[in-house]
């Protein structure tokens, strides 16, 4: 592609962005596209010349745009938000034109310095205090599994990477029953197994793990000869916005001397409101602790931010350090793939520098604010309205409910009726073993008036009339 070219399409994909921003909210949330059907229209073999970009171009919008789900959608309900604000677009639309590859400090030092900045500048907007250390990841599952390592390799003394497991003592790390899937997957990756990852029963009313039974279950298992290895606490869990009482997780990690890993995924974002941060009160003495800017706060996927008290802790487990891949010179130069598990690195820390300066914090708390209150909002009118019953109360701006007295069979057809309709788009999760229907709102296109557009759908999709109680 020559220089003219370049500049053609660029200006031509620039403007398609625009414009697809623009036409979202008169479009169906989830894409109407039957199983198969893509792919059956894309040949089957690469072609031998070139095409003409017109043709590319024309193709993407007529047969790849249809069958998008389009996140960034004004009534996005579904799962957690995955936000990219426009500003956190066109940094990345930078980072793509450089396309630098970021794993060391001398592959890219801007991108190294302004990553080190950014996590200050996170940390202190989050008020964690500044003893954390920050890196970028590509996900909270990285964040995870590299806490993870981190709690199997201080445990083994060091020793797991280099002799692997098999005569090793068995290790044990604890949660909730409430954790995020990425947990139970850092604990295949790291070897230590399912059966070691000890899930304990959530306290039914607060959706918290009992500190009592944690300490109890450490203590059974350093009896049974097993040997405690971490703790792994939630805030704003996926289900339904559970959240474990951090500062007594710590107090009992500590007490046995082990790590604490906390998974803040989604609610992580709200944490710039200081109102909402007794959600996570005793965050301060945890280990590590992720959240997920390309969740609520709008820098575009992917974008995961990693606090760690003591990154030698991650650099012991991580760093390979290969002769060709050592920055020479120079002292206190970071190297951050020495902080995660992928060695490659995109430039991530770009499009959190344009959206904090952009927005500033007051903007973004404003709108993670107008969000919680209009979640609130909507379930108010939904515990008011007879034939609805509330199952969770909300947890920042995230609800479930169902019709009353649905069967799991009843809350899938309320669940398809509401998404086939294409206004809003939610999804389900279990509670006490019965299917619900989830709700958040978190989308950065939403307005105030998304919400009577929700409450409509959600009335007619259960098949109920607006009737007060
Ligand atoms: C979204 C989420 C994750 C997974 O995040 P990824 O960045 O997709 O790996 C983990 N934990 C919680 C609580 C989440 O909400």
């Amino acid at each position: 592609m020559d220089k003219l070219d370049f500049e053609t399409w660029s200006r031509r994909a620039a403007l398609w962005g625009v414009q697809y921003r623009d036409r979202l909210a008169d479009r169906p949330v989830r894409a109407r596209t039957s199983p198969g059907e893509i792919y059956r229209a894309i040949p089957p073999k690469p072609p031998e010349t070139g095409e003409e970009m017109e043709r590319i171009f024309e193709e993407f919008e007529t047969l790849i745009e249809p069958g998008m789900t389009h996140w960034q959608h004004p009534r996005f309900f579904a799962y957690f938000p995955s936000n990219a604000a426009p500003v956190s677009v066109v940094a990345e639309y930078l980072v793509t034109a450089m396309a630098a590859q970021c794993m060391l400090w001398q592959t890219s030092p801007a991108a190294t310095e302004l990553e080190t900045r950014m996590m200050e500048w996170l940390g202190a907007a989050l008020g964690l205090p500044a003893t954390f250390s920050g890196v970028i990841q590509d996900s909270a599952s990285s964040a995870t599994l590299a806490a993870v390592l981190m709690m199997r390799e201080r445990t083994l003394d060091w020793q797991g990477n280099r002799a692997g497991l098999s005569q090793m003592p068995r290790l044990r790390i604890y949660c909730s029953d409430q954790v995020h899937s990425s947990i139970d997957r850092a604990i295949w990756i790291a070897g230590i197994g399912q059966d070691n990852l000890v899930k304990i029963p959530a306290d039914p009313l607060s959706g918290a793990l009992p500190p009592k039974q944690l300490e109890a279950a450490i203590r059974a298992d350093i009896a049974a000869g097993y040997t405690p290895a971490g703790v792994i606490g939630c805030v704003g869990a996926t289900g339904t916005g559970a959240s474990d009482d951090i500062a007594k997780l710590v107090e009992v990690a500590h007490a046995h001397d082990l790590l604490i890993h906390v998974d803040a995924a989604w609610a992580g974002s709200a944490m710039i409101c200081p109102e909402f941060r007794d959600l996570w009160a005793g965050v301060e003495g945890a280990d590590s602790v992720v959240f997920n800017p390309h969740k609520w706060l709008g820098a575009s996927f992917d974008c995961s931010a990693h606090f760690i008290r003591d990154p030698e802790m991650l650099v012991r487990t991580l760093a390979i350090q290969p002769e060709y891949l050592k920055t020479h010179g120079q002292d206190g130069i970071i190297n951050y793939s020495e902080w995660s598990v992928p060695l490659g690195r995109r430039f991530r820390a770009l499009k959190l520098w344009f959206l904090l300066r952009f927005h500033g914090l007051e903007g973004l708390r404003s709108m993670i604010r107008d969000h919680v209150r209009w979640a609130h909002n909507l379930h108010d009118r939904l515990a008011a309205t007879s034939g609805v019953e509330i199952v969770t109360a909300p947890v920042l701006s995230l609800f479930s409910f169902r019709r009353d007295g649905a069967s799991d069979a009843d809350t899938i057809a309320h669940v398809s009726a509401i998404n086939d309709d294409g206004r809003i788009y939610l999804t389900q999760t279990r509670v006490a073993g019965r299917l619900v229907i989830r709700f958040q709102a978190g989308s950065h296109a939403m307005r105030e008036a998304d919400i009577d557009i929700a409450y409509a759908a959600i009335l007619d999709g259960l098949g109920l009339q607006a009737e007060e109680r």
